[in-house]
């Protein structure tokens, strides 16, 4: 590996976002599992959550073996998931097509977040629902109810990137230098 390339990388992953992450409940479809691994790694966040059911383990994991810097976690339930959240001290969003919940943009997310995203079809479980601390919503005044899970999560991601920004996290490093080395030793950068 070239000096240049290995500067690149630990820059890349001085950048990581240890408070900031994902949940996915039951979003199944590769291609948008994909799609938000990839955002979530133009953001700088360095482990996505997961809640698959048994059916959709399999599909959801061949999509993940496509983003190698950003790391994933599988819960069997949401619960399982939540408390997990909730021991980091992550507040936990939920996007929610609901007539309470707040507009994206008025959230602050340069507090320790979780923000979860529901399944295609069907959205987030009420369990979801129940389990965060504040349900919200990417406001939509056309035909179309909802967006594309993926769409929605880069939407709401890059507003939380525009905050932590503006707040200086991504000038303090906090990915611990064993786990940097040992995404460089992955990728096969030993
Ligand atoms: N009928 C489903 C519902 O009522 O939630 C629509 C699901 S939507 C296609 C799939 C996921 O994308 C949602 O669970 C949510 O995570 C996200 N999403 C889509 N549009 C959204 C919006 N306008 N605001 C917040 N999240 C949205």
């Amino acid at each position: 590996m070239s000096p240049e390339r290995h500067q690149r990388i630990r820059e890349v992953l001085r950048q990581r976002q240890l408070d900031l992450t994902v949940c996915l409940e039951n979003v199944h479809k590769p291609h948008n599992v994909s799609a938000i691994v990839r955002t979530c790694d133009a953001i700088g966040i360095h482990r996505v959550h997961t809640v698959w059911d048994e059916r959709h383990k399999l599909r959801g994991g061949t999509a993940m073996g496509s983003q190698q810097w950003v790391r994933t976690t599988n819960h069997d339930t949401i619960g399982e998931a939540a408390a997990a959240l909730k021991a980091q001290d992550m507040q936990i969003l939920v996007t929610n097509l609901s007539q309470t919940a707040v507009d994206f943009r008025d959230v602050d997310y340069t507090r320790p977040t979780a923000i979860l995203f529901g399944q295609e079809r069907y959205g987030v479980s009420n369990e979801a629902v129940a389990l965060a601390d504040q349900d919200i919503v990417i406001p939509m005044v056309g035909m179309v109810q909802s967006l594309n899970v993926s769409v929605a999560a880069a939407l709401i991601l890059y507003e939380a990137q525009r905050q932590r920004q503006i707040a200086g996290l991504y000038d303090k490093a906090t990915l611990p230098d064993e786990e940097c080395q040992q995404l460089l030793f992955e990728a096969g950068y030993p």
